[in-house]
C-alpha cells in the first residue's frame, strides 16, 4: 500500500517551556507512567507544558496487541506496583491538577483484570485531593461484571471507554475487543451507575464517513454524551497504516452531527485524542 504523506494540517507544533521540564521531572520522580509517552501522543508538548498529563496505570506494557496502539507487547507481566496508586496521588496533589484522568494498559493476565488497583488509585486520590475531579479511561475488563463494578461503584466523575474505531475495523486493527461489549460497558456506566459516560474514535483507520455516523448514533443511544474524534496517525512502519488523512471540515461535520444529536461535549480534529481538553467534561455535566 502507498504510503500516505502528512497534510499540513497536520504539523506538529513544539515547545519546550519550562513548565514542560517540571512536569516531565515531577512524573519520572514518582517512576510513572503517561499514555501521553508510551502512545506517542502529538498533543504532549502543548498539555504537559500546561501542567496536565494522562497517568497509565498497571505498568506500560500491554497483554494485547492492537495495531494501532505505540503502547508494547507481552503475555507476562509482572504483578501491579503496589505503590502506584499513592505515587498517582502524590503526583496529583503536587500538579495541583483539578482534573486528573486516570488510563491503564489492558491486563487480561491479572485475575481482576487489574480493577483492584483501578480502585485503589481512584480511593488514593481521593484521600489527597478530595476537590479533585476524576476521568477514568478504562479498558473492557473483558466485560467482567466485577472488576467494572468496582470501579464504576467509586462514581467518578467520567467513566471514558473508546470503541476506538468502527464495527467492520475491529478484525483488522482491534481484534482482542468486541464493539458491542464496549458498548455495553458504556451502558453500565450511563444507566446503571448514572455516570457520565464518555468514548472516543479514531478516524483514518478505513471507515466510512457513514459508519462513523452510525457509530455516533450508538453511542448516543447507549448512554455516551461525550465523544472524542481524532486523526489515527501510524506509531511506526510496524503498527496498520494510516488508510486517510481527514480534513478538518469533516472533523466539523462530526462535530456538528453528534452536537445535534444531543451529545453535550464533542472535540473533534486531527490531534483530538481521548484526554485532550478532557475538564470540558466536567464543566459542562451541568448542562446534560
Ligand atoms: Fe497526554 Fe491526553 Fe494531552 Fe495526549 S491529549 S498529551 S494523552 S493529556
Ligand atoms: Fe494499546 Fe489499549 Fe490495545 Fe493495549 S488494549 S494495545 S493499551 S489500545
Amino acid at each position: 500500500m502507498k504510503i500516505q504523506r502528512k497534510p499540513d494540517w497536520l504539523k506538529l507544533r513544539l515547545s519546550g517551556t519550562a513548565q514542560f521540564a517540571s512536569t516531565r521531572k515531577l512524573i519520572a520522580g514518582y517512576g510513572l507512567n503517561t499514555v501521553c509517552r508510551s502512545a506517542q501522543c502529538p498533543n504532549l508538548h502543548e498539555c504537559w507544558s500546561s501542567g496536565t498529563a494522562t497517568f497509565l496505570l498497571l505498568g506500560n506494557t500491554c497483554t494485547r496487541s492492537c495495531r494501532f496502539c505505540a503502547v508494547g507487547t507481552k503475555k507476562d507481566l509482572p504483578p501491579p506496583d503496589p505503590n502506584e496508586p499513592e505515587n498517582v496521588a502524590q503526583a496529583v496533589r503536587k500538579m495541583k491538577l483539578t482534573h486528573v484522568v486516570l488510563t491503564s494498559v489492558t491486563r487480561d493476565d491479572l485475575s481482576d483484570f487489574g480493577s483492584g488497583a483501578w480502585a485503589e488509585t481512584i480511593r488514593k486520590i481521593r484521600e489527597s485531593n478530595p476537590d479533585t475531579t476524576i476521568e477514568c479511561l478504562i479498558p473492557d475488563f473483558r466485560g467482567n461484571l466485577d472488576a467494572l463494578d468496582s470501579v464504576m461503584q467509586l462514581r467518578p466523575e467520567v467513566l471514558n471507554h473508546n470503541v476506538e474505531t468502527v464495527p467492520s475495523c475491529y478484525a483488522s486493527v482491534r481484534p482482542e475487543a468486541e464493539y458491542r461489549q464496549s458498548l455495553g460497558v458504556l451502558r453500565l456506566a450511563a444507566s446503571t451507575y448514572g455516570l457520565q459516560a464518555k468514548s472516543g474514535l479514531m478516524v483514518g483507520l478505513g471507515e466510512t464517513p457513514e459508519e462513523v455516523y452510525e457509530v455516533l448514533d450508538d453511542l448516543l443511544a447507549y448512554g455516551c454524551r461525550h465523544i472524542t474524534i481524532g486523526q489515527y496517525l501510524q506509531p511506526s512502519k510496524h503498527h496498520y497504516p494510516v488508510q486517510r488523512y481527514v480534513p478538518p471540515e469533516e472533523f466539523d461535520q462530526y462535530r456538528t452531527y453528534a452536537l445535534e444529536k444531543g451529545c453535550t461535549t464533542v472535540q473533534s480534529g486531527p490531534y483530538v485524542r481521548s484526554s485532550y481538553h478532557a475538564a470540558e467534561c466536567v464543566e459542562n455535566k451541568h448542562n446534560t
